[in-house]
């Protein structure tokens, strides 16, 4: 059986009319940049989240730092986020020349440990970045009161957790600001690059508008230093085909993620918790192994593909060094990043395919 991680393909073929259709009127249309396709995908983001404003842009990388950017965080200030996460969200807090203070994650969630966040709070905080990894949301309302205690803005990651809810809220509208990504492999994924930044304060949704389109307020007038950040209208036009059907894949995916849950609950590994008060959009379905590298071969040696998300946590990586950490500092991240192991996972995951990869692991 030749699996896939993920079967963007089967996607593909699913809304393939639509998609083809939608993207050849941008083609006759011409209006590549901005208009009408934009602008209503940027509407029915707002409404699937609940969020006030929902603002498209090139990359869920680049919506950390527009965030970042709004918040005028620079040299000499401190952003508190995690170091068990993609590069990204702490390599924008470098890019702006502001520190990344890291914090370990709890061993349930694999997200930022809250109860650890108020300590490492100092007159230089600007903001706190809980990351919602493989699609669980960080426990939001605990770092929203630390945060609203200290003056503090939070930012949620939420590169992986579009379409998770937490307290029957959705993820992007949990925060002062909310950014997300629609990377091909992502849950709501782009055919290219593609981020979106969610927020409900009017002046930060005006001001991240005009940073992402070189700080313009009117044509040729710069209030601001900006980026070139935005989301061009065939992506706008495959992701709004997408998020119509994005409720149905998002339950496929939580079905899909409680079926591996149930069926490795005799194997010798550790399956993802979700607390009841959460859904998880499984962006990845991760699993913990003691001997992570003979369980990668034996499944690669049967054709199911797995990956590791992440090897190394940022505080040991080497664009880090100059934050001064070492081995030791944070034993929670770096256990779990020994241990972790995706499966494959999408909307499209056959029954058949399921139990082939839980064979595999547990013959
Ligand atoms: C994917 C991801 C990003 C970056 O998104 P891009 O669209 O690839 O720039 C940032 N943070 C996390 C947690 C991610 O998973």
């Amino acid at each position: 059986m030749k699996i896939n991680f993920i079967d963007l393909q089967a996607q593909y073929r699913a809304y393939k009319d639509e998609i083809d259709s939608e993207v050849l009127e941008v083609f006759s249309s011409a209006q590549f940049i901005g208009g009408e396709k934009l602008n209503s995908l940027e509407k029915n983001l707002a409404t699937y989240t609940g969020a006030k404003h929902a603002i498209g842009c090139s990359s869920g990388t680049d919506a950390l730092l527009l965030a970042l950017m709004a918040l005028d965080v620079g040299a000499g200030d401190e952003v508190i986020t995690t170091p068990f996460t993609f590069i990204a969200t702490a390599e924008v807090i470098a890019l702006l020349g502001a520190k990344s203070v890291f914090i370990d994650i709890n061993e349930d969630n694999y997200n930022i440990d809250a109860y650890k966040i108020e300590a490492a709070i100092t007159s230089k905080t600007k903001a706190i970045i809980p990351v919602s990894l493989y699609g669980q949301c960080a426990d939001m309302d605990e770092i929203n009161a630390i945060a609203k205690k200290h003056n503090i803005t939070v930012i949620e990651d939420a590169c992986q957790s579009f379409g998770a809810t937490y307290n029957g809220k959705k993820s992007c509208n949990l925060s002062t600001i909310a950014c997300t990504s629609f990377f091909p492999s992502k849950p709501l994924g782009a055919y290219g690059d593609g981020g979106a930044i969610f927020t409900s304060d009017d002046e930060l949704a005006a001001k991240m508008r005009m940073l992402l389109n070189h700080g313009q307020n009117e044509r040729y007038k710069h209030k601001y230093i900006g980026i070139n950040g935005r989301l061009d209208a065939v992506q706008a036009a495959i992701l709004g085909v997408k998020l119509k059907h994005f409720e149905n894949e998002v339950k496929l995916r939580e079905e899909i993620g409680s079926r591996y849950s149930n069926l490795l609950e005799d194997a010798a590994v550790i399956t993802p918790k979700i607390k009841e008060t959460n859904t998880s959009v499984y962006a990845q379905y991760s699993i913990r192994v003691k001997d992570r590298e003979a369980m990668v071969a034996k499944l690669s040696a049967l054709g199911v593909p797995t990956a590791v998300h992440y090897p190394l946590p940022l505080h040991l990586q080497e664009a880090f060094a100059y934050l001064g950490y070492k081995e030791g500092d944070f034993p929670i991240s770096e256990l779990v990043s020994k241990e972790i192991m995706s499966l494959p996972m999408s909307a499209y995951l056959s029954e058949a395919e399921q139990d082939f990869v839980v064979q595999a692991i547990k013959g």
